[in-house]
């Protein structure tokens, strides 16, 4: 059994602070501050360009995939770290599209995380030819899987509701008719347990700023499941995708495997945050943060109900149909947020009229939980929100 007070010694917290919002932008390891620093000054500072042969630097996003692919149930060797989430998931679809070439149609649905679509439209306009991308809502999505469709792209947790989909239902759907699917983990890796290989996933991808902890602007993942590993063929073929990157070949030929779905120089000094994040992971085991997490979103939802009847449940109220968030909406929910925020419990908002909150158990337990409903019951109850200070927007919400 997880020790989850020895998780939480792992993590720097502000003082006063609940911390909610984890699902956004994970809190500092503390041992993140002294790999960055040793990667920095005894790598970078003393080896110099050699660095990257003696310290392994080019190796790093294998080696951290890795340690990702065992929170994914992905086998070894088929996760790559590089990038950010939008550019991973041109990527994987970009890849899955050219292995259906005689369909054009990629379906996804309107819970899907904005760039996510954004990226398939851009990669729709790039390819012409009649490539269309079909948008239809959640609870539709099973029924509008047909033999048109090349590549069902999905994220398994939706970032507002926290609406988790039944990956491996669908993904047999998706492949009963001949299609691919892309997987988003964004709001699952670190979250909940995933099975990607017994869910049978083409491809998958996610970020590791979120439920993994790397910091702001850590670089995203891709998975390539082994049976497509020679066949896929990255769109974004950079030089370091390449079979021999220091053959400096004028011609791009795909590397080996995942390798090939690198693009360019690692982030080095990220990873040496991921890594430290990663750690925390030795000692914790990811069926037990999942079944803390449901305790603590139960205890959640039902301290709110009791005592905020103004606020709505915007999530399943089943834990199994749901990620490791809770949202809540109000009209004034902007509002709501930044006065709870003032108040030292942090989570955030999403237009139009979403309050998100985050329950990671790594470092959030049940006072803290506890502390949360009381604030917010304060704030309603006295409509503690209701002042101009907290209605103005700020540029990241
Ligand atoms: C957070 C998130 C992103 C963000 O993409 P970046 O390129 O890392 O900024 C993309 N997709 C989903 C589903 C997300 O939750």
């Amino acid at each position: 059994m997880t020790d989850f007070a020895a998780t939480r010694a792992l993590f720097h917290l502000p003082d006063g602070v609940v911390y909610l919002d984890g699902n956004s932008l994970g809190p500092m390891p503390l041992a993140a501050a002294g790999q960055v620093r040793q990667m920095i000054e005894s790598e970078w500072g003393e080896m110099l360009i050699t660095g990257w042969n003696k310290a392994g630097w080019m190796d790093l996003p294998k080696r951290l995939g890795d340690r990702i692919g065992r929170l994914i149930g992905a086998e070894p060797g088929t996760v790559v770290m590089g990038d950010t989430l939008s550019i991973k998931v041109y990527q994987a679809l970009a890849a899955a599209l050219e292995m259906r070439p005689d369909r054009r149609v990629i379906l996804s649905d309107s819970g899907n995380f904005p760039s996510d679509l954004y990226m398939a439209e851009g990669l729709v306009r790039t390819l012409g030819r009649g490539y269309a991308l079909r948008v239809v809502d959640p609870e539709e999505i099973s029924e509008a899987i047909d033999e048109d469709v090349a590549v069902l792209m999905l994220t398994e947790v939706d970032y507002r509701t926290g609406r988790r989909h039944d990956m491996a239902a669908l993904t047999a759907k998706a492949h009963a008719v001949g299609a691919l699917t892309v997987w988003d983990l964004a709001h699952s890796a670190g979250a909940l347990p995933v099975d990607v290989a017994s869910a049978g996933a083409d491809f998958a991808v996610g970020c590791t700023y979120k439920y993994l902890n790397s910091g702001p602007g850590g670089p995203a993942f891709i998975y390539v499941a082994p049976r497509h590993a020679e066949v896929a063929r990255p769109a974004l073929s950079g030089w370091l995708g390449h079979e021999a990157p220091f053959a400096f070949d004028l011609d791009y030929r795909p590397g080996q495997g995942i390798e090939r779905m690198r693009v360019g120089t690692p982030p080095v000094i990220q990873l040496a945050a991921l890594e430290a994040a990663m750690d925390v992971w030795d000692i914790a085991d990811i069926h037990d943060v999942r079944a803390r997490s449901i305790e603590l979103t139960e205890s959640f939802i039902a301290g709110v109900e009791a005592q905020c009847p103004d606020l709505t449940l915007a999530s399943p109220r089943d834990p199994a149909a749901r990620g490791s968030q809770v949202s809540f909406r109000h009209p004034e929910g902007y509002a709501i947020m930044q006065a709870l925020i003032v108040r030292g419990v942090i989570g955030d908002f999403r237009a139009p009229d979403i309050l998100r909150f985050g329950f990671t158990p790594l470092y959030i337990g049940p006072d803290d939980v506890d502390r949360a409903v009381a604030t917010l019951a304060d704030l309603m109850d006295g409509n503690l929100w209701n002042r101009a200070e907290y209605k103005a927007r700020a540029a990241v919400t």
